[in-house]
C-alpha cells in the first residue's frame, strides 16, 4: 500500500508530467491540500519527494517551482539506464550464483513469446496481451538488476524510474498511427526483435560470457532510443505526452490520468 504521502507526490508527478502546470510555475500548497482534499502535512512530504526526483525545486523564497521533464531529459535517462542495464548484464555473467536467478528469466521469456502467440491468433494488438508481454518484460530486466550483486545499479535505476519510459521494464509501443496491418506487422516484429535479444542476453549470462551479455544489453536499450526516434519522424514535434503514449500498455491510460 503506497502512503498518503507518496500517492499524493505521485497524482503532482503525473499533472507535471502531462503538462498541467506551465515550467517555472509556483505551487501552491494551500491549492494542493484543496486540490488532493489532504492536510499540510502530507502535501508537504510530497514535495521533498519530488524536489529529490528533480521535477520541482525550491523558488527563492518559500515554496516551489514546477521543473517539467523535456524529452531530451527522458532520453538522457534512457542512455543513463541503458549502461546501467548493461552493467548489471555484465556483473550477473560473471557471478557464480548467476543461475539461481535464470528459471524466472527463461520463464519470462517463454511468456514474451506466448505473447506474440497470441498476439498472431488474435491478429490485432491486444491491451490484455500488451500487459502480459509488459509484465514478462518487466521480470526479465528485474532479474537481471536483482541478480547482478551490486545493489547500487537498481538504486540508482530507481532514481530515475519515475520518467516516462523509465520503468524497469518499460516498453515502447507505437500509437502515433492507426491500427492499420502493417502496423500491426511492424509492433509484432519490434516485439519478436525485444525477445531475440533477450534470448541472447540470457544465454550469455548462461554461459558466463560477459562482454557479450553487456553488449546485447546495450544494443537492446539503444532499441528504445530508435524507436522514439522513429516515431519521432512519423509525427512533427515530439512531446512529453506522445513518450508517455508509447510506453502505455494500455492506450486508455494517458486518457484516464
Ligand atoms: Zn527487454
Amino acid at each position: 500500500m503506497e502512503s498518503i504521502d507518496s500517492e499524493i507526490a505521485s497524482r503532482i508527478r503525473q499533472d507535471i508530467i502531462l503538462g498541467a502546470y506551465e515550467s517555472g510555475e509556483r505551487l501552491s500548497e494551500a491549492q494542493l491540500c484543496e486540490t488532493h482534499k489532504v492536510s499540510r502535512t502530507p502535501v508537504r512530504l510530497a514535495l521533498r519527494l519530488l524536489e529529490r526526483e528533480g521535477i520541482i525545486r525550491r523558488g527563492e523564497g518559500r515554496g516551489y517551482l514546477v521543473q517539467s521533464p523535456t524529452v531530451e531529459d527522458i532520453l538522457q535517462a534512457v542512455e543513463v539506464r541503458g549502461h546501467l542495464e548493461s552493467l548489471a548484464a555484465r556483473l550477473m555473467a560473471q557471478r557464480p550464483n548467476r543461475h539461481e536467478f535464470l528459471p524466472v528469466m527463461d520463464a519470462a521469456i517463454k511468456s514474451g513469446e506466448g505473447a506474440i502467440e497470441k498476439l498472431i491468433e488474435i491478429g490485432a494488438q491486444d491491451s490484455s496481451v500488451l500487459r502480459e508481454a509488459h509484465a514478462a518484460n518487466k521480470i526479465f530486466h528485474g532479474s537481471i538488476l536483482a541478480g547482478c550483486g551490486n545493489d547500487y545499479v537498481g538504486y540508482t535505476c530507481e532514481q530515475i524510474s519515475h520518467l516516462p519510459m523509465l520503468a524497469v521494464g518499460s516498453m515502447v509501443f507505437d500509437r502515433s498511427v492507426d491500427d492499420t496491418p502493417e502496423h500491426f506487422e511492424r509492433g509484432l516484429f519490434r516485439m519478436r526483435l525485444g525477445i531475440a535479444q533477450h534470448v541472447v542476453i540470457f544465454e550469455a549470462i548462461e554461459k558466463g560470457d560477459p562482454v557479450r551479455a553487456e553488449g546485447m544489453m546495450r544494443e537492446h536499450s539503444h532499441t528504445m532510443v530508435e524507436y522514439i526516434q522513429i516515431f519521432e519522424k512519423q509525427g512533427g514535434d515530439l512531446t512529453v505526452a506522445d513518450l508517455i503514449a508509447f510506453s502505455a500498455a494500455e492506450p486508455s491510460a494517458v486518457a484516464a490520468q
